[in-house]
């Protein structure tokens, strides 16, 4: 069986996520949290992290970076790095030679400083447990904050929203969004509440492993049967 690769698009794509969202698309929506279980029956965040400040730093070097690559720069800076006060102590230029491998070290070495200096000065040195407070560090959207809030406090207050989630709801028809916060938006309305934290988890996995942007792995696919690319096959 050929498959397309292609991200749904147009009309196709919103004929798919009518086909999502509407009466019959619960069935089909089920069954895709059905493979997403089979698959990844106890899905992880892969950044290696020890407490929630870890995992904000991680989740900010992540950006446009791999988790492996993230994973390799943290042992030696979570040992250096400790309290959000450590992070200050330091000129902007040191913490960005330390992250240097990560890409984009001037605006996360920013961002971090930045994101520490206001949890020194409203959150008594802490990570904020709540979306209004993560949001309102430097340089944390929507994506980290759903990140920190559903691995390192298990808070469900969103669904991360990342490229493989973007790429992925696509394909699968569960939205013809191409903004982050739209595809949320779409994703929040049809998922139940109860999943977000693991479907989070498991749509990224399954973009990483399987769904890939080049080179989709369908014909191994546990989504196959229900994915709205696989409508188009020839
Ligand atoms: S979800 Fe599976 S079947 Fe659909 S495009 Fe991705 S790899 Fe292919």
């Amino acid at each position: 069986m050929v498959k397309k690769a292609n991200d749904s698009t147009g009309a196709a794509a919103e004929n798919a996520a009518g086909r999502a969202t509407g009466k019959d698309g619960r069935g089909r929506l089920r069954a895709i949290l059905r493979g997403l279980d089979q698959e990844f029956p106890e899905p992880e965040c892969e950044l290696a992290h020890g407490n929630p400040l870890e995992l904000l730093v991680a989740t900010i070097l992540s950006a446009q970076c791999t988790d492996e690559r993230v994973n390799k720069v943290t042992p030696g800076l979570f040992r250096k790095y400790r309290k959000p006060g450590d992070y200050l102590a330091v000129a902007q230029e040191v913490l960005e030679e330390d992250i240097h491998s990560t890409g984009f070290y001037r605006n996360k070495a920013k961002n971090i400083q930045g994101a520490c200096r206001t949890m020194l000065e409203k959150f008594g040195g802490n990570v904020p447990d709540t979306m209004e407070g993560l949001l309102s560090l430097p340089g944390v959207a929507r994506k980290t904050a759903n990140v920190v809030l559903g691995v390192a406090y298990g808070k469900a207050e969103g669904i991360v929203v990342d490229t493989h989630v973007i790429r992925l709801s696509r394909r699968l028809g569960l939205t013809v969004e191409d903004k982050p916060e739209a595809i949320e938006r779409d994703l929040m309305a049809i998922v139940p509440r109860e999943r977000w934290i693991a479907f989070s988890h498991q749509m990224i996995l399954h973009g990483r492993r399987t769904c890939n942007a080049r080179k989709p792995l369908c014909d191994r696919c546990v989504l196959g049967e229900v994915c709205a690319s696989t409508d188009k096959d020839v």
